[in-house]
């Protein structure tokens, strides 16, 4: 079947035969059994990071309603497995935790990457360390301890694209991990391409309204076994409304990605023509736009009015936000600059309005 199909389907197969239509939202912290030496045996099965048949004895070891939007975020992605967190930071968390865990805690990372998860790799706050590379450089950058490859394309936040499958072949044994949330699997599904782990920030596209914060990981059983057994753990659970919503935005999440792109195109071509702007950055297809502008930057986010001048993307609302002092301030100016993000440059993620009403905001902010 088609992706808009399964994306409406996935995670609710069964509603039909359960006799209900929308997913049922399970809100429970505990499960209540009367055996205890049987949920001791489930534990035991639980704390290797597989999954047990019916319910997960505790809320931090899982939840049917997350447990859906896993599996149809899996299936969409083309992975076994899904394991859901708290946030697109609790995500990638997990999975540096695990490589520092399993005795290999060398990231290769290409840049640039969303502002905090550059700041998570070079600070070294979980005990990794990182050697930045161009792909191509890759494969040279590899060490014997070396636990993950990391690359997010199209890039946060100059929409620097990266070729995934050449960038996997460099890898060896070294899994690839490809942040795919500009792109969605609706344009690209890493997995496919040789990634072994595909990361998303839940909070953008796949929920799709600016109302929910999550993260979740597409990839093979076995490592999701592993991300479960952290998530134990460090408690980074995704809240069982957040899976429901989660799961709701699945289901439009086509329809919204090709409206948007439409829109898109539509203004990258405007602004490459006019006169306040110098660069445009546009893949030629996906939601987002960024552009570098000869004028003040802060005055076009201080002047939109139809425009959402707000950090984060992938709402039914067009966003607009300075990089340099939001998404990647943490990077500091002179690591922003190495790595070719302009002071001058806006990020805007486009929304579901109609491309005439943007532009006729956008052009008077860009003349502000
Ligand atoms: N990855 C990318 C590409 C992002 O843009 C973001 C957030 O902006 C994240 C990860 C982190 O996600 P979250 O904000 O849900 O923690």
């Amino acid at each position: 079947m088609q992706l808009s199909t399964r994306a409406v389907h996935a995670g609710r197969d069964d509603l039909a035969d359960l006799g209900v239509h929308a997913v049922p939202l399970d809100l429970s912290t505990t499960y209540p059994a009367r055996d205890s030496r049987a949920e001791a045996a489930r534990l035991d099965v639980l704390s290797t990071g597989a999954t047990v048949p019916g319910m997960p004895v505790y809320g931090r070891l899982g939840n049917p309603t997350v447990a859906r939007f896993e599996a149809a975020l899996a299936e969409l992605e083309g992975c076994e497995a899904g394991v859901a967190f708290a946030s697109g930071m609790a995500a990638l968390s997990a999975c540096l935790l695990a490589s520092v865990a399993a005795g290999r805690p060398h990231v290769v990372a290409v840049r640039p990457l969303y502002g905090t998860s550059d700041h998570l790799l070079g600070s070294g706050l979980l005990g990794n360390t990182v050697t930045w590379a161009a792909p191509g450089e890759v494969g040279a950058a590899l060490r014997s301890d070396t636990g993950l490859v990391i690359a997010e394309s199209p890039a946060n936040p100059t929409l620097a694209e990266v070729d995934i499958a050449a960038l996997a072949a460099e890898c060896g044994d070294v899994p690839l991990l490809v942040d795919n949330t500009f792109a969605t699997p609706v344009l690209q599904r890493p997995a496919t391409l040789g990634a072994q782990i595909v990361l998303h920030s839940a909070t953008k596209f796949l929920g799709g309204h600016g109302d929910v914060l999550g993260g979740v990981v597409a990839t093979t059983e076995e490592y999701a076994r592993r991300l479960r057994q952290i998530r134990f753990v460090t408690g980074a659970v995704l809240h069982p409304l957040a899976g429901y919503l989660l799961l709701r935005g699945l289901s439009t999440l086509p329809v919204r990605i090709r409206a948007a792109s439409a829109t898109a195109a539509v203004l990258a071509e405007r602004l490459r023509a006019h006169p306040t702007v110098s660069r445009v950055h546009y893949p030629g297809r996906g939601a987002l736009v960024s552009f570098e502008v000869t004028g003040d930057p802060h005055a076009v986010v201080g002047a939109v009015r139809l425009i959402t001048p707000a950090v984060s993307l992938g709402s039914v609302d067009t966003l607009i936000q300075h990089p340099g002092s939001i998404s990647h301030h943490i990077m500091g100016a002179a690591e922003r600059a190495g790595v070719g993000i302009s002071e001058r440059l806006l990020r805007m993620s486009v929304g579901l309005e109609d491309a005439e009403d943007l532009w006729d905001d956008l052009d008077k902010a860009l003349h502000a």
